[in-house]
C-alpha cells in the first residue's frame, strides 16, 4: 500500500491518526533541528516534519532527499504550531515515522510551484513537469469538469453523443485542411475535418435529432495566442428547430455551465443583439459587454467644417471616456500613436476634454479648436452623452475600418481604465450576420459562416439575385455566443433544401464539375428526407480559459502546440525517414 490519504485531504479531524501518504517533494527547509517538507500530488500540499527524535532511519533518508523525489511517507497527524490557514492542510503536519524513496529526481530545470522561475520554452519542453504545478493542475480539473457537465446536461435533455471520423474528405470552413497520406491509396490523402460539420449534418437526415461530441477539430492556420491547430468543439446539432429554439436550448447548458463550475447566475434570456448594431455601438461582432462606452456617430455633425478631415470622412465617430478628461497631453500623444498602429489603421486622433464651469455650463478643450466652436463641440457632447470630466475620442475614415478602430480603441481604454475585471462575466448572442462576404483579392464571395448556413428566409429574393448588391447585403439565419469580448460559440439555421445548397456553392463562385467532385454526396443526401435542421459549437478550450480566468487557451490544453505550432516536447512535426514515405508513395 502506497498511501492511505492524499496530500490534499487531512486537516485537524485527523489529529493523532496515524496516515501514509505518496507524492512527489516540492521543498525542504532545515529549521534548527528539524526539517520541514512539503510533500505535493494533485489534491494537494502536506507538510511533513522530522525532528531530532525521528527515527535514525528516517532522519538518514531525509537527508537524501531532493526536490521531485517522489516517496511514500508514513506518520503521525499533529496539530502545527505555525499555522497556514491559506490551504485546507495548513492546520497540520505529518511527524515521520518512515519514509521510502519510490523514485528519486534529478533536479527540475525550473520551479515547481504555484509561479515557476521557468520561462514559457522550457515549461513546454518540460511539459508534464509543469503540468505537476498547481495552476495547471486546477485548469485541468476545471475543464475536465466543464466537459462531464456539458455531457450530463446534454445527455439529461435527450442529446446523444455520436463519434465521427477523422480521417475524412476536405470540410472547407475557411481554414486550410491538414492532410494525411494514404498508403493504401497512394497520390491520395485524408483531410483532418476542421469540424465534423457535414456529418452533423448527414446525422439529421438519419433521423438523430439531438447530438453531441465533444471532439477534436483540426485547422492549418497562422496562430495567435487563442489559437491551436488542433482545438476542442463542444459540437451540437438539432432537428425541427428554428433559430429561438437553438438559442433557448443552448442558453441552458450555458446557465448550467455558470451555474455548476462558477456558481453564477447569468441573467434570463441573454441579451442579444444584431450583428449591425453590435458593429455599430462596440466596432466589432464580439462586443465586450462588461463596460458602456458606445460608439456615436458623429457624421451628420461633422458634414459642415472646414476640418477637411472629417468633411471628406466617409464616417465620423466617437467613444466617450467617462472620468478621462484628465488625460494628458502625453498620454493623448500616446494614444494618437497607439490608433495609427497598422493593426489599428487610424490616420489620427481627435479628442475633447469636457469639464465644468464654475458656473455649472459644460466647457470643451479640443484638438480641432480652430475648426469648431463651442457650439458644435455641444453637439458632440449631447450625443455622446459627455459629461463633467469626460472625454470623448473622434475617429474618422471609411464607415466600417473606422467602426472597429473605435472598437479597438474601446478595449483599449477599457482595459486602461480597469472596466475588463476577469471575474466578471458578460455573455451574450449575437445574430443576423451578413451570410457573404466579398472579397477583393479574388473577386468573389466567401461564406461569412461556412456555405451550409441557411440565408434568412426574408432574404431569399436577393438570395436568388444575380446582382452582387443583392447578394452582399442577404443576412444569414446565424448566431455567436459571445462572453467579454470572445467568440465562444457559433452556429445557424442550415441549408436543408438540395437546390438551395447548389444555389450557394454557385453564389461561392463553384462549378457544377466542383460542387460535384466536393459535395454530391451531402447535396445528395438532401434530396432522402432533409429535416430542417440547425445548431452551434462552442470552443470549448476557450471558455475553458474565460472561466479559468485566463488569456490564454494553453493553460487549459494538457499538451499543446507553440505559436509556431510546434509541439517543443515532442520536437513535431518531423522529417520521416525515407522507407516510410516511400511507404506512402510521397
Ligand atoms: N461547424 C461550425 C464551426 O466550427 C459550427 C456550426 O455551424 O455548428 O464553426
Amino acid at each position: 500500500m502506497y498511501r492511505t490519504h492524499t496530500c490534499g485531504e487531512l486537516d485537524l479531524s485527523y489529529a493523532g491518526r496515524q496516515v501514509q501518504l505518496a507524492g512527489w517533494i516540492q521543498r525542504i527547509r532545515k529549521l534548527g533541528g528539524m526539517t520541514f517538507i512539503d510533500l505535493r500530488d494533485r489534491y494537494g500540499i502536506t507538510q511533513l516534519v522530522v525532528k531530532e527524535d525521528s527515527p535514525a532511519l528516517v532522519k538518514e533518508t531525509t537527508e537524501s532527499l531532493g526536490r521531485e523525489y517522489v516517496v511514500t511517507v508514513c506518520g503521525t497527524v499533529l496539530e502545527r504550531s505555525n499555522k497556514n490557514m491559506n490551504i485546507p492542510t495548513g492546520e497540520i503536519e505529518i511527524a515521520l515515522t518512515g519514509i521510502d524513496v519510490l523514485n528519486p529526481s534529478q533536479v527540475p530545470p525550473f520551479t515547481i510551484e504555484e509561479e515557476s522561475d521557468g520561462g514559457e520554452e522550457l515549461r513546454a519542453r518540460y511539459r508534464y513537469l509543469d503540468l505537476r504545478r498547481t495552476p495547471l493542475q486546477k485548469a485541468m480539473m476545471l475543464r475536465h469538469l466543464m466537459a462531464q457537465e456539458t455531457r450530463s446536461y446534454l445527455s439529461r435533455c435527450g442529446f446523444l453523443e455520436i463519434e465521427t471520423p477523422f480521417l475524412i474528405k476536405s470540410t472547407p470552413e475557411g481554414a486550410r485542411d491538414f492532410v494525411v497520406p494514404s498508403r493504401m491509396n497512394q497520390g491520395q490523402f485524408y483531410a483532418l475535418p476542421q469540424s465534423p460539420q457535414q456529418f452533423k449534418q448527414l446525422l439529421m437526415i438519419a433521423g438523430y435529432d439531438k447530438y453531441f461530441q465533444i471532439v477534436r477539430c483540426f485547422r492549418d492556420e497562422d496562430l495567435r495566442a487563442d489559437r491551436q491547430p488542433e482545438f476542442t468543439q463542444i459540437d451540437c446539432e438539432m432537428s425541427f428547430v428554428e433559430r429561438d429554439d437553438v438559442l433557448a436550448q443552448f442558453e441552458g447548458l450555458i446557465r448550467h455551465l455558470f451555474k455548476t463550475v462558477l456558481d453564477i447566475e447569468i441573467p434570463s434570456p441573454l441579451p442579444r443583439i444584431t450583428y449591425s448594431m453590435a458593429m455599430e455601438k462596440y466596432g466589432s461582432d464580439k462586443p465586450d459587454m462588461r463596460f458602456e462606452m458606445l460608439i456615436h456617430d458623429l457624421t451628420p455633425l461633422t458634414r459642415d467644417t472646414e476640418f477637411s478631415v472629417f468633411r471628406n470622412a466617409d464616417y465620423v465617430g466617437a467613444i466617450c471616456v467617462k472620468g478621462a478628461a484628465g488625460y494628458t497631453r502625453k498620454q493623448l500623444d500616446e494614444l494618437t500613436e497607439w490608433v495609427k498602429r497598422p493593426q489599428i489603421g487610424a490616420s489620427g486622433l481627435v479628442y475633447v476634454r469636457c469639464t465644468a464651469e464654475d458656473d455649472g455650463n459644460l466647457s470643451y478643450k479640443s484638438s480641432v479648436d480652430k475648426f469648431f466652436d463651442r457650439q458644435a463641440l455641444e453637439g458632440w457632447a449631447q450625443i455622446t452623452g459627455a459629461a463633467d470630466g469626460d472625454l470623448l475620442l473622434v475617429l474618422s475614415g471609411p464607415r466600417k475600418k473606422t467602426l472597429e478602430a473605435l472598437g479597438s480603441l474601446r478595449l483599449e481604454m477599457g482595459n486602461r481604465l480597469g472596466l475588463r475585471a476577469k471575474d466578471v462575466y458578460a455573455p451574450l448572442w449575437v445574430y443576423d450576420f451578413p451570410l457573404l462576404e466579398w472579397d477583393d483579392e479574388t473577386q468573389r464571395f466567401y461564406a461569412k459562416h461556412h456555405p451550409f448556413t441557411a440565408p434568412k428566409p426574408e432574404d431569399l429574393d436577393k438570395f436568388y439575385s444575380d446582382d452582387p448588391r443583392d447578394l452582399e447585403q442577404v443576412n444569414a439565419n446565424a448566431y455567436d455566443f459571445v462572453l467579454n469580448g470572445t467568440e465562444v460559440g457559433g452556429g445557424s439555421i442550415r441549408i436543408h433544401d438540395s437546390l438551395m445548397q447548389e444555389r450557394m456553392f454557385r453564389v461561392l463562385g463553384m462549378s457544377e464539375e466542383e460542387v460535384n467532385a466536393k459535395f454530391s454526396f451531402i447535396i445528395n443526401a438532401f434530396r432522402y428526407g432533409a429535416p430542417p435542421h440547425g445548431g452551434i459549437a462552442f470552443g470549448f478550450d476557450r471558455w475553458c480559459s474565460l472561466f479559468g480566468g485566463s488569456e490564454s487557451i494553453r493553460d487549459f490544453i494538457a499538451f499543446p502546440k507553440n505559436n509556431s505550432g510546434r509541439d517543443v516536447m515532442l520536437d513535431a512535426p518531423a522529417e520521416i525517414d525515407a522507407g516510410q514515405k516511400k511507404e506512402l508513395g510521397l
